[in-house]
C-alpha cells in the first residue's frame, strides 16, 4: 500500500513539473552550531542552484556564503539580496563585495530591524533559521539552519521576499572618508 501511495506521489511530483532534486534531500534537514556544518551545508545547496538565489540578510559578514552566491551569479543563476539597513555600515558586511560584482543588492529600512535569514533557491528550496550569515553564526554562537525542500512552502517564501523587494532600496557604497577630505 505504502509502494503505491509513493508510485502516485511520484508520478503527481514529475506530472507537475516539480519533482525536487535528489541532490538537495526532500523534507527537512537542520544543523546547529557552532560548528554544526551549516555555512558548509549552505555553500552546498547554493553550489546546486541553477536559476534563482533570492537572500534576505540581517548581518551578511559570511565571506564563504558571500563567494558562492558570486559564483552561482557567474553560472548564470539569478542573484538577488536584500539586507538590514545596518549593512551600510556594517563594518565587516559583505554588501561591498556583492554589489562589487554586479549581484543586484538592495536595503530594507523600512523595519526597526529586517531580521530575516533567508536564502530561496530555485523557487523550491528554503534556508532559515536563527543562523545570521556570518562567521559568528558558525563558529561562536549557538544557532540553527533548517535547509527545507518545499515548493508549496517556497511560493510563500517567495512572495513575502517581493513584498519587502518593493520597499527596498539599491544598497550605494559608501564614499571612503579619505575621499571626502581629498575633496575639501
Ligand atoms: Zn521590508
Amino acid at each position: 500500500m505504502r509502494c503505491v501511495a509513493l508510485f502516485w506521489a511520484s508520478a503527481l511530483l514529475a506530472l507537475a513539473g516539480c519533482q525536487p532534486r535528489a541532490s538537495i534531500p526532500q523534507g527537512v534537514q537542520v544543523f546547529f552550531s557552532p560548528h554544526g556544518g551549516a555555512t558548509e551545508a549552505a555553500v552546498s545547496a547554493l553550489a546546486q542552484a541553477t536559476n534563482s538565489v533570492l537572500v534576505q540578510a540581517y548581518s551578511f559578514t559570511s565571506a564563504p556564503l558571500a563567494q558562492a552566491l558570486v559564483a552561482a551569479q557567474r553560472r548564470g543563476v539569478s542573484v538577488q539580496v536584500i539586507l538590514d539597513r545596518s549593512q551600510r555600515t556594517e563594518k565587516y558586511s559583505e554588501a561591498d563585495f556583492l554589489s562589487h560584482n554586479e549581484i543586484p543588492t538592495l536595503i530594507d529600512d523600512r523595519h526597526a530591524i529586517a531580521h530575516n535569514k533567508i536564502m530561496i533557491i530555485d523557487g523550491y528550496v528554503i534556508l532559515t533559521g536563527s543562523f545570521n550569515f556570518t562567521k559568528a553564526a558558525e563558529e561562536k554562537n549557538a544557532e540553527n539552519l533548517l535547509i527545507i525542500n518545499d515548493p508549496v512552502l517556497a511560493k510563500t517564501y517567495l512572495e513575502n521576499w517581493h513584498n519587502h523587494e518593493q520597499h527596498s532600496e539599491t544598497y550605494l557604497r559608501p564614499t571612503p572618508v579619505s575621499s571626502q577630505n581629498d575633496a575639501r
